[in-house]
């Protein structure tokens, strides 16, 4: 099955009782069983619940994957994936992390004695330099959040099966509309569901998967010790979310090439990043990897005023000032007083995180309503 057929039939059966066509919500938190431990594959619903499964069936089928786990939040499933390992073991990760990552990591598990490395993906000597018989994972997102940076998945891969490492892939970004990690050698694939599976900013929800039994038996395993689950309602609202991926996809994706051209042409501003452009660093990886370039974009302002970007983002109607991303509805971040206002500013400049920098969730809205939108609030600076 092609990934538009998979999003909208892909673990869903017509209910057998009564034919409902849509996955009931299976408000319950155990089942009746016939006699003592004979039961109809759920005892309890910590560790399995059917409008669960049949998310996470429709979910691994999106990604290519063999297993699929859902989780109460992306941080739930990364959480998880960092309790496969045992105090010692090292951890190499990217540079520009999602921030509450590289926070769990820093703040949760170094107290716990994990090590954690973070270098910059595209330089491979820094990888290899950080490498020790202790090392573990290799964990990186692409694209980055907010620079929009591209890793290339095959060579991170391959380095990661050479020295026998477990590879994690937060795909949060491209979503598996744009980009399949496993089938580019990743061991795990996790994403934020909050962001584009989900898809209307009503949900927070996490999900991982994988292709290696081993590894599944003992997420899962985590899983149901620890019990970081989604409830049904919650489930059932990415599972009809999801069944319009593939759609949003391809609207968020032409949306975010039309403002991309139209914020580069313009005289107010200064960079733009996207891996779209051909000048950008890693577009040749990008169209290797990904089907298209997404509705994510990074710019900044020529003046490279902090209140002149506070003031544009104040001065947007369509687009809403809100942290997240991947909803329909356009919204607008500023990374240096919001999502990263916590890094030292000559920390944040050596990245590209300049005081303009302003972040674009391009949402699934008419685009010339977009564009005049952003249009307006320049002519306001
Ligand atoms: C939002 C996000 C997360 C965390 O997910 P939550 O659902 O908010 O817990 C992890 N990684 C990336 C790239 C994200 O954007």
């Amino acid at each position: 099955m092609k990934f538009g057929t998979k999003a909208i039939h892909a673990g869903q059966e017509p209910d057998p009782t009564t034919g409902a066509i849509m996955t009931p919500i299976y408000q319950t938190s155990t089942y009746v069983q016939e006699a003592p431990a004979q039961h109809k594959g759920f005892a309890y619903a910590r560790g399995k619940n059917p409008t669960r499964v049949a998310l996470e069936k429709c979910l691994a089928a999106l990604e290519n994957a063999k297993h699929g786990l859902c989780f109460s939040s992306g941080m739930g499933a990364a959480d998880t994936i960092i309790k496969l390992l045992s105090p010692g073991d090292e951890v190499i990760a990217t540079d520009d992390l999602y921030g509450g990552t590289y926070r769990m990591f820093t703040k949760v598990f170094a107290k716990y004695g994990i090590v954690f490395h973070f270098v910059d993906m595209h330089d491979m000597a820094a990888v290899q330099s950080k490498l020790s018989p202790k090392t573990k994972m290799l964990w990186i997102e692409t694209p980055t959040n907010p620079m929009m940076k591209i890793i290339d998945i095959v060579a991170f891969t391959q380095l990661a099966k050479a020295h026998h490492l477990i590879s994690v892939v937060d795909n949060t970004f491209a979503s598996p509309y744009l980009q399949n990690p496993l089938d580019l050698g990743a061991d795990i694939v996790m994403h934020s569901a909050t962001k584009y599976l989900g898809g209307h900013s009503d949900v927070v929800m996490g999900t991982l998967m994988t292709n290696n039994d081993a590894l599944y038996e003992q997420l899962a395993f985590i899983t149901n010790s620890c019990g970081p689950v989604p409830g049904p309602q919650d489930s059932f609202l990415v599972l009809r979310g999801v069944k319009t991926l593939h759609l949003r996809m391809k609207a968020h994706c032409e949306n975010g090439k039309a403002v991309a051209l139209f914020l580069r042409n313009h005289p107010k501003v200064g960079k733009v990043y996207w891996p779209g452009f051909e000048d950008h660093p890693n577009h040749d990886v990008a169209k290797k990897q990904m089907k298209d370039f997404g509705g994510m974009i990074s710019f900044t302002l020529k003046s490279d005023s902090f209140d002149d970007a506070t003031k544009l983002a104040q001065a947007l109607r369509v687009f809403s000032l809100a942290e997240s991303l991947g909803g329909v509805e356009s919204l607008v971040g500023h990374p240096a007083s919001m999502t990263h206002a916590s890094i030292p500013k000559e920390e944040r400049i050596k990245t590209g995180l300049v005081d303009s920098l302003l972040r674009l969730s391009v949402g699934v809205e008419d685009m010339d309503d977009l564009i005049d939108d952003l249009s307006q609030a320049l002519n306001q600076i």
